[in-house]
């Protein structure tokens, strides 16, 4: 018998399989505006230099390539403490465990909770990085949505999320939120709106899961950790899942992290070797490059201080590009004055999937269904000819 021979064919992965068939497109003009990766005005992702003299450290310093421990190198887990947390809960109550990425964070994250948390759901917003479901779904984890954005498309329905929580949401239940650069619509809460969603998860006694990929690019690095403060200053207990492929550019070097904040030590230190337990079924132990380079960095004042400022020249890069576009398209007749509202690398451009698909087609301009545009991706070189097509097709 053949068994492989009629397993059926798994559709591509929604963006990634865009970049494989932009790969393949022969347009000498085409343009990638889907995947979420950082672009330079060269239309490369570079390395960080703050990376390469970590990386330059590491080569005369580093000593084995033993295994690291289950819930990652210890300097690591501190230096993400301190910043994704700062001075808003006791490092007692607190448990980091290096992850493969932020993808690898939430997997660990839904993984503990199906295991300790058995009768809990998890609320995500809708719409949603497509990867959150898919995740949440092969870890038995179920879910289900809330209301996010407003019938515009361009602003947050805080109260129809709330209401959302409120009525449908069971205590005990998760609540999934991005802790800064909504992905896929760069529509953020403000400092208020977050005092409000909040409330609204200790009145329910909801968990929060906040998935914090992208900070630094919002606002700033402490400007970003602000809703999720607010957040853990409203509850006792909470779970983070961080990554530092975009705000380190180490995108291949799969490096984040999963927190966990109890109520007090003793529930920390209970949680935590659960969910060693989950990694150690899992992957094992997480890969050390990556997170060294990261420790090496955060641990050196003067990296740290270089780092912050390559991370805030691609924040203000990301920002010109807006303007750069919204008055481009503005030229042309067009208003899209609300890109300037939105935070980190994506927007939701009000683009239909028919408008999207002659992008493709026509233009070999490659931007993701729901239109939602990876702005790091425009090249200023080349705004004029993606503002006509665009024009275009409107
Ligand atoms: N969460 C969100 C919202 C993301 O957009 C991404 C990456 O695109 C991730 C998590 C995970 O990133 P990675 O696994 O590459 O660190």
């Amino acid at each position: 018998i053949h068994r492989f021979s009629v397993v059926p064919t798994a559709p591509p992965d929604a963006i990634l399989g865009l970049t494989e068939a932009f790969k393949a497109d022969t347009n000498p003009a085409k343009m990638n505006l889907s995947v979420g990766v950082y672009k330079d005005e060269t239309g490369q992702t570079p390395i960080l230099d703050v990376v390469k003299a970590a990386e330059k450290v590491i080569l005369e310093t580093e000593t084995t390539k033993g295994y690291l421990s289950i819930d990652g190198m210890p300097d690591y887990r501190d230096q993400v403490r301190e910043l994704v947390f700062g001075e808003t809960v006791d490092a007692n109550r607190v448990a980091v465990l290096q992850s493969p990425g932020g993808t690898g964070a939430l997997r660990v994250a839904a993984d503990f909770m199906v295991a300790q948390l058995p009768k809990a759901r998890i609320w995500i917003p809708s719409p949603t990085w497509a990867n959150h479901p898919a995740i949440f779904t092969a870890a038995g984890l179920p879910s289900d949505t809330y209301r996010y954005l407003g019938d515009d498309r361009t602003s947050l329905d805080l109260d129809g999320m709330l209401q959302a929580l409120r009525e449908q949401a069971a205590p005990g239940d998760a609540v999934l939120l991005h802790g800064c650069c909504h992905n896929p619509t760069g529509v953020d809460p403000s400092p208020a709106d977050w005092q409000q969603i909040a409330s609204v998860i200790a009145e329910k006694q909801l968990l929060p899961l906040i998935d914090f990929a992208y900070q630094g690019f919002g606002d700033g690095v402490e400007e970003d950790a602000a809703g999720l403060r607010t957040i853990l200053n409203a509850v006792d207990e909470a779970m983070v899942c961080t990554s530092f492929s975009k705000n380190f550019g180490l995108y291949s070097e799969r490096v984040g992290a999963v927190s966990l904040v109890a109520a007090d030590q003793a529930a920390r230190d209970a949680s935590l070797s659960q969910l060693k337990r989950v990694i150690r079924c899992n992957y094992s132990n997480p890969p050390r490059h990556g997170a060294a380079i990261v420790a090496t960095v955060l641990s050196d004042p003067e990296l740290t201080a270089q780092w912050r400022q390559e991370l805030e020249a691609m924040r203000v890069r990301i920002t010109q590009l807006r303007q750069q576009f919204v008055s481009a398209m503005q030229q042309r007749g067009h208003d899209f004055g609300f890109l300037l509202k939105q935070k980190g690398m994506f927007s939701f451009s009000g683009l239909n999937p028919m408008q999207v698909d002659e992008l493709k087609s026509k233009h070999g301009i490659y931007i993701v269904g729901s239109g939602r545009i990876n702005v790091a991706g425009m090249i200023e070189s080349k705004m004029d000819v993606f503002c006509d097509a665009v024009a275009s097709v409107i």
